[in-house]
């Protein structure tokens, strides 16, 4: 039966419009076929089927085809469901990562997944699809499990067949740990930044020698382990463990280390096989090669096995737009954090907030040889908005009025430096024609790129109903933005 007669068949059931795809998947085990359906809100499983006993859970709608003795069956693209047809498509779990280096794009309305991996493919990196903080779960009110659903279902939609990964992006907590766990995500980003005790860095000798006196047994042999080593990684980059350097890294840091090594066990227990960032980028302070050196070294001494680490770099990663600092200054940083991870081996070297940094990514991408971690998320979010302003002007007028009411507040969660008096309150006297060019303000990407969990909280449903008519359109958007952001990493831009 024809592609059209069927979304005229499932449109009339189901009362919503549908895009019904082309994709087959075969299931000889089940006796069916399975194609994607997707409406504005909801991802749908169409199935072929010889019986009309539902092979899933929960169907939505059931018909017999009269010429060829078929029952057709539409079922939600639930968890469950997820899971069953996984067993059959085992490309619809997420897996660790393979040799090639990796790129993360987080997609936070859960509907470009496979927009992302129609750029990802056309490079040498292992995608990853699934990535959310708890922090981005909690403002966009997503779980774990429909981010999960999202990238597996841009998997479906694209007919993509390579591996891809699932990142519990800047993990805290126990709590949100062993949820992503139990769901089978790949990747743990634990992020250290409550764990560093960073106010030891301006303390004076005497609470220094204090603070030390104080600790236990354990940590004084571990002191005792690093004091007055130096290591000459490269004519360029020493470390240098002399008693007043290492002191401060080994308070500091320590209680991190140890985090690190109770939540590795808590993955142990139950997963054979993950890929663990330790992320130090959202300190209040650049990482020093001592305190790299330190956490690598003493994790690797205690037999964890983390296959990412992401530094904080000097100057500043703001949202969504190019990096703000010396470039010069920030060169010679990946070159430093790259020496030690080669002399360390065994694990990337992670670059956070990688969205629309085209100014960084060549120097980057030599440092480390190819051996690293890029993530980017908001800048699919931006494209997102792009794509409503040109279709949509008078709801892109709705949601930058929503951003710039709770700007105060989308603030305290990111420390960007935006004032409020710098934008005007609305759009109105902004002709269509305009909006292009007041929307690529650096400022106005910034505002907006932050606005996510309000904009979606009171127009998540109409943006969603925008993107889904406009599919074509905001994929090429997506997708042209992403190989973008690759072609300069893999320095293949002109
Ligand atoms: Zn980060």
């Amino acid at each position: 039966m024809e592609r059209e007669k069927i979304k005229g068949l499932l449109e009339e059931a189901l009362r919503e419009e549908l895009r019904v795809y082309p994709q087959q998947y075969e299931i000889p085990a089940l006796s069916c076929t399975v194609f994607p359906v997707k409406g504005p809100r909801r991802f749908c499983l169409g199935v072929w089927q010889r019986e009309s006993t539902p092979l899933f859970e929960g169907p939505l709608f059931s018909w017999q085809d009269p010429e060829k003795e078929l029952f057709l069956l539409v079922y939600p693209f639930s968890w469950k469901n997820y899971l069953l047809l996984a067993q059959h498509l085992p490309y619809l779990r997420p897996v660790p990562f393979d040799n090639r280096p990796s790129f993360g794009c987080g997609d936070r309305l859960g509907m470009v997944s496979a927009a992302h991996l129609k750029a990802l493919e056309k490079f040498p990196v292992f995608p990853v699809v699934a990535q959310q903080s708890p922090r981005e779960l909690d403002k966009t009110h997503r779980t774990f499990s429909e981010v999960l659903l999202g990238a597996a279902w841009g998997v479906l939609e694209s007919s993509y067949r390579g591996p891809f990964g699932a990142d519990a992006d800047h993990v805290k907590d126990e709590k949100h740990l062993l949820e992503a766990r139990d769901l089978g995500y790949t990747m743990y980003t634990l992020d250290l930044s409550d764990e560093v005790d960073f106010g030891v860095f301006n303390l004076d000798e005497k609470t220094l020698l204090k603070r030390f006196d104080k600790l236990g047994t354990r940590a004084k042999e571990i002191f005792n382990l690093y004091r007055g080593k130096e290591w000459k990684l490269s004519p360029e980059v020493m470390v240098d463990f002399s008693e007043e350097k290492l002191l401060p890294v080994l308070l500091a840091y320590l209680p991190a280390i140890d985090r690190v090594e109770y939540f590795y066990a808590l993955l142990s227990e139950s997963v054979s096989s993950f890929d663990l960032e330790i992320s130090l980028d959202e300190g209040p302070r650049e990482t020093s090669p001592e305190a790299h050196f330190f956490v690598a070294e003493e994790l690797h001494r205690r037999k964890i096995d983390f296959h990412s680490l992401a530094p904080r770099f000097p100057g500043r990663f703001e949202k969504g737009v190019e990096y703000v600092g010396d470039l010069e200054e920030l060169t010679l940083s990946f070159q430093t954090h790259a020496t030690i991870q080669k002399n360390l081996t065994g694990y990337r070297l992670s670059l956070h907030s990688g969205s629309d940094k085209f100014s960084v990514y060549s120097s980057f991408f030599r440092a480390t040889g190819g051996i690293f971690h890029v993530k980017t998320s908001g800048t699919s979010w931006l494209s997102a908005l792009e794509t409503i302003m040109k279709s949509d002007p008078e709801l892109f007028r709705s949601i930058y009025s929503i951003a710039y009411d709770t700007l105060e507040e989308n603030l305290k969660a990111y420390s960007l430096s935006l004032d409020k008096a710098d934008f005007p309150t609305g759009l109105e006297k902004v002709d269509d024609k305009h909006l292009p060019a007041f929307f690529f303000q650096d400022k106005v990407r910034q505002m907006l790129h932050i606005a996510y969990g309000p904009v979606l909280e009171a127009l998540g449903d109409r943006l969603r109903e925008v993107l889904f008519r406009e599919e074509e359109k905001h994929y090429r958007k997506v997708s042209g933005n992403i190989e973008k952001h690759l072609a300069v990493l893999f320095g293949e831009s002109k």
